[in-house]
């Protein structure tokens, strides 16, 4: 790992394999297992940086297809890179674009020397290539960028994901050739859909080419809960314990729980943005409606002991909003989910560190009991 990169493993709890750790980069440390909000354009949705880093969030997401797209990475560049741009001082991990080819671009196509598609935005004709991905995220200038993968929808037939997981292998290789800049850091991503064996080789394959993280792809794609778990529980044995593992795109409270009990260390995901801007907010008693008629009176915060500036407020106020369609409440409210998300994985820290992190997942489970179900796993990711 370059000299600016620092992974430390400094527990691991006693009665799982969930771990402590501590990732060092250019623009400051992350406590692992950690949670990035998503910038998708250089903005995590109604959430300015101060508000950001007062929910607790220590390192963020941005997406490079995004970016790429409009305003440009040259324009990024031109206004200092990301970091400036946003006006975030902490560490920033950018995606390599390959979820999005797949997920939203228009006619995409994608052979052995890249990608070729459609930007959803103007229909312009646009190639990405794994040196080109790598040049991109250079220019915006995170911390850590991705490897360009091949991204293939679930189910589907086994040669198909298997020449896709290859592909990713060799296009990773092609990336660390083409990356330059000493202080950002290159993750690979583990692909291979549900099948094992797959994850295995593909695992095997990236660690032997030594990256600075490694990260698990093609999962939240339309799979179901337990298999998302049990391809997990496959392919993590297979990863350096003194290396960060990235679980992408997931997810619910409950799905970054299980994760951590199997070893991942770092998380993004939409959900508490996305989920916030239509008026559901997550509490330690499940997921809270506020649309419904039977918050119009009700004079309690969302959660009593929740520091963020939403609960400083009543649920009948923030329904208010919402029924009024004040830009204020889809601000809050995703304010209030991104400091749930920070609190749970602080709590989860907590308990690995001292050795009750079973127990920790036994007592959130009991609480969410109710309503979880009711929010989707799949596409999350796909239009925010
Ligand atoms: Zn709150």
């Amino acid at each position: 790992m370059a000299m600016p990169f620092r992974f430390e493993l400094l527990h691991q709890d006693a009665g799982s394999a969930a771990r402590l750790g501590h990732f060092t980069t250019p623009h400051g440390a992350v406590d692992m297992p950690a949670f990035m909000p998503v910038g998708t354009q250089a903005s995590v949705k109604g959430v300015d940086a101060g508000r950001l880093r007062e929910s607790g969030a220590q390192m963020i997401l941005a997406n490079t297809y995004h970016l790429l797209l409009r305003p440009g990475a040259e324009t990024v560049a031109a206004l200092g890179g990301l970091h400036t741009l946003m006006g975030w001082d902490g560490p920033i991990l950018t995606d390599s674009g390959g979820f999005q080819i797949f997920s939203l671009a228009e006619r995409a196509t994608i052979d052995e020397h890249g990608a070729v598609f459609r930007s959803h935005i103007d229909g312009a004709r646009v190639e990405l290539t794994p040196e080109d991905s790598i040049a991109v995220q250079e220019r915006l200038g995170s911390d850590v960028a991705m490897q360009l993968d091949h991204v293939v929808a679930l189910p589907n037939d086994r040669e198909v994901i298997a020449e896709a997981m290859r592909r990713s292998v060799r296009w990773a290789l092609r990336c660390r050739a083409a990356a330059k800049r000493p202080d950002q850091a290159l993750f690979a991503i583990v692909q291979g859909g549900l099948d094992a064996e797959l994850r295995a080789e593909s695992a095997e394959r990236l660690v032997a080419m030594d990256f600075a993280g490694y990260a698990i792809g093609g999962l939240s794609v339309g799979e179901t809960p337990e298999e998302m778990y049990e391809t997990l529980h496959v392919t993590l044995p297979h990863l350096p314990r003194d290396r960060p593992r990235y679980l992408m795109g997931v997810g619910r409270p409950i799905d970054l729980l299980e994760a951590i009990a199997l070893g991942v260390d770092l998380f993004d995901c939409v959900m508490p943005t996305r989920n916030g801007r239509n008026a559901l907010a997550f509490t330690d008693r499940g997921p809270l409606r506020l649309r419904n008629l039977q918050h119009a009176l009700d004079r309690e915060p969302l959660e009593p002991d929740c520091p963020c500036p939403a609960c400083r407020h009543s649920r009948g106020y923030l329904r208010h909003l919402f029924q009024a369609n004040e830009m204020l409440g889809p601000i809050l409210l995703s304010i209030h989910n991104l400091t749930y998300y920070q609190r749970l994985l602080a709590r989860a820290r907590q308990a690995i560190a001292e050795d009750r992190f079973t127990a920790f997942c036994a007592e959130r489970r009991q609480g969410w009991n109710r309503g979880q179900d009711d929010i989707a796993v799949f596409g999350l990711r796909i239009a925010d």
